[in-house]
């Protein structure tokens, strides 16, 4: 304890050494979330806490009526989506913008139906990025031939490539592993109804074939690494990403109950490789539990583990602000 204390009484504390942290004024941008299925709380609480802009996924596909999906299923989503972005970009504090995609989790039945039309709504003001897409193993009800998945995913890539937009590359799930039974209950679709892998062998290295199949498809449509975003990020890709690669790396550490990515292994990555072409986002979705506040809680966890301010304003902020060129 100090000696000079002027308590009467020790209770144990004693001052630490160094400055305490200064105060806060985040920024932040998230990069990909479920904005429409979240709630006007969960959007000012956006607004309450830093955020400059968020991009709303327009392929909800968990909200299509049918399996396998239509197109007009996905179309009519693309449309919902615009729709409430323009809602919520006027009656919030922070730019929604949208990205527009096949997602791949479901079997699209006629896709190419809705690859002719992306073009007019890759042009539109407020869409940023097409995605979330990208090869997955395994599937909501109904597989995805991999032959069928590797056309719409290219093509998507080749639409982004012509468009000058980058893509959110979603890659196939990772957890550590041992939910328990109450954390399993924290997602309304759940794990139900899913198809046995295509590829991969159910963990790591399933994630790692999905990259190397959508890095090779990037390359044959054309499109820069600067333009790919490859998303749900865990350990296993860093180094094949940001060693091997000028793409971006995008953690999505919304739910790390679910998928066991935290502020940790964004720091690790971080530490490694520097934060030039590394990025955090929620994936925030109403069906399951969430923290709409995890990008500015994770900023605070990425100082409090050692990142210095400039670091975290780049990952939260700068990064997403130049790959989506967002005006904010
Ligand atoms: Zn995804």
């Amino acid at each position: 304890m100090a000696t000079d204390d002027p308590t009467a009484r020790s209770i144990g504390i004693a001052p630490e050494a160094g400055d305490p942290p200064a105060p806060l004024d985040l920024r932040w941008i998230d990069p990909h979330q479920h904005t429409q299925s979240l709630t006007w709380n969960d959007r000012e609480r956006f607004d309450l806490s830093g955020c400059r802009a968020t991009v709303m996924i327009a392929a909800g596909y968990y909200w299509a009526p049918y399996r396998p999906v239509a197109a007009r299923d996905v179309r009519f989503l693309w449309d919902d989506a615009l729709r409430r972005a323009r809602a919520f970009d006027h009656r919030h504090h922070y730019a929604q913008r949208v990205a527009v995609g096949v997602h791949t989790w479901a079997n699209v039945e006629d896709a190419d139906e809705l690859l002719a039309v992306m073009p007019d709504y890759l042009a539109d003001e407020r869409v940023v990025a097409v995605g979330e897409t990208g090869l997955e193993a395994s599937h909501h009800t109904e597989a995805w031939p991999l032959a069928e998945q590797r056309e719409v995913v290219r093509e998507q890539f080749r639409l982004a490539a012509t468009a000058d937009l980058p893509v959110l590359v979603h890659t196939p799930g990772s957890s550590k592993g041992g939910l328990n039974p109450r954390d399993a209950h924290a997602y309304e679709e759940g794990d139900r109804n899913f198809t046995d892998p295509l590829f991969g062998d159910g963990s790591a290295g399933t994630k790692r074939e999905a990259v190397e199949e959508d890095l090779t498809l990037a390359a044959e449509a054309g499109l820069p690494d600067k333009r790919v975003v490859i998303d749900h990020a865990d350990g296993s890709v860093v180094d094949r990403v940001l060693g091997e690669t000028d793409c971006w790396l995008s953690f999505s550490v919304g739910a790390s109950w679910l998928r066991g990515i935290d502020a940790q292994d964004v720091a690790v990555a971080v530490e490694e490789y520097g934060p030039d072409r590394v990025m955090v986002d929620s994936d925030l979705i109403g069906a399951m539990r969430t923290d709409p506040f995890v990008i500015p809680r994770t900023a605070v966890d990425l100082l409090r583990l050692g990142l210095s301010r400039d670091e975290v304003e780049q990952v939260v902020y700068e990064n997403p602000k130049a790959v989506f060129d967002l005006d904010v």
